[in-house]
């Protein structure tokens, strides 16, 4: 990176130790997208690091996933999905990432008994999908992918299987040059098995390119839809224009608007790019009001222990919420209100709406 842009020695030296804590990793692909002269670039941002990420604030597991995990590597907090984390690798290392705590570090929380993963899902009928995430699922050999899907596509109660990847945005390479990913998709959608899709993250118009278009294509033409859980980021898209141009580039590159999340509060992330949650609902009305249906298809959400809950509007000094996918599944739909200063960027982690939760 030294080589790449421009850095004072402290910088450097500031940097070195923040490299200690959180590997820097970014692929030409990025470099390339990335202004890296300008410290404000948003791509610059996303990717390498600044010394806010010296800043302690957070935590580093803000939504409760060491509670939901069955078994190594698994975790299963709504009912209908189970989620598997199937690497720690990434093709780069996003300095807002809200695993920040095990992404190219040494951690126990990979996968590594996959039959052991793999009876819980069957053993628990009432989960009709897996979430193949991680880390960056494709940077699993397409060898590897193969054997999930067939060991997943052997459970009855399975419907569909979706793979995380950032790879459309930081190394669409990876999807574009091997013919053998699009033929085991492809095959594997054509035979009626649990039908795959895949979610990616997009946050900036500018990460929407021609080899981005490209894979998206091929992802489609294997019958696989792809979805986009963009993150809501401070000097990155907190801004009218940007969002408008994101959800149309996302549609008009085939990709569906899944979620708008809120930045997580976890440390070394939140003092670089999380915003207030009221701001978040002035800037996504605002931009809301000059996208068409299909580009405001998303919901603007928070994930947190006690489930993911849609930010839905600001009503006078409140925040109205509702628990979209709850953790205790008779909460679902439970709605409530927040004064918008109190919250500000995030909800206590505290939070309880249930009598189970609270016994
Ligand atoms: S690709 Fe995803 S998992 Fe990997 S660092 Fe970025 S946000 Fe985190």
């Amino acid at each position: 990176m030294a080589s790449c842009i421009h850095l004072s020695p402290q910088e450097r030296s500031e940097l070195e130790e923040i490299a200690k804590i959180h590997p820097i990793r970014v692929t030409r692909h990025v470099m390339d997208l990335m202004d890296k002269e300008d410290p404000e670039d948003p791509i610059r941002k996303m990717y390498l690091p600044s010394t806010d990420e010296l800043d302690l604030t957070g935590a580093y597991d803000t939504s409760g996933e060491a509670d939901n995990t069955k078994a190594g590597g698994l975790q299963h907090k709504y009912e209908p999905t189970a989620l598997l984390l199937s690497t720690n690798i990434c093709a780069i290392y996003c300095r807002y990432c809200f695993r920040k705590r095990m992404v190219g570090l040494p951690n126990t929380e990979v996968l590594s008994q996959f039959d052991e993963a793999i009876t819980y899902i069957e053993q628990n009928p009432e989960i009709s999908n897996v979430l193949i995430s991680g880390g960056d699922s494709f940077m699993l050999d397409t060898s590897i992918l193969a054997q999930f899907l067939q060991r997943l596509s052997t459970i009855p109660h399975l419907k569909f299987i979706r793979f995380g990847t950032k790879t459309l945005a930081s190394l669409p390479q990876r999807i574009i040059e091997d013919e053998e990913l699009i033929r085991l998709f492809r095959e594997h959608n054509a035979s009626g098995k649990p039908r795959i899709n895949v979610v990616t993250h997009i946050n900036h118009p500018r990460e929407i390119v021609p080899e981005t278009m490209e894979a998206v294509s091929l992802l489609n033409s294997a019958g696989v839809t792809v979805s986009c859980q963009t993150v809501l980021l401070k000097g990155i898209n907190d801004d009218v224009q940007v969002l408008c141009q994101l959800m149309n580039g996302l549609v008009e590159a085939g990709i569906v608007p899944y979620y708008l999340f809120q930045c997580r509060p976890v440390k070394r992330v939140q003092k670089s790019f999380q915003i207030s949650l009221a701001d978040g609902v002035r800037l996504i009305e605002e931009a809301k009001g000059h996208l068409a249906g299909m580009a405001k298809r998303f919901k603007y959400a928070l994930s947190h222990p006690i489930g993911k809950i849609e930010i839905v509007g600001l009503l006078g000094s409140e925040l109205v919420f509702k628990l979209h996918d709850a953790k205790y599944t008779e909460d679902t739909g439970t709605m409530f209100t927040m004064d918008a200063e109190e919250a500000g960027g995030w909800l206590p982690a505290d939070l309880s709406l249930s009598k189970d939760s609270v016994a």
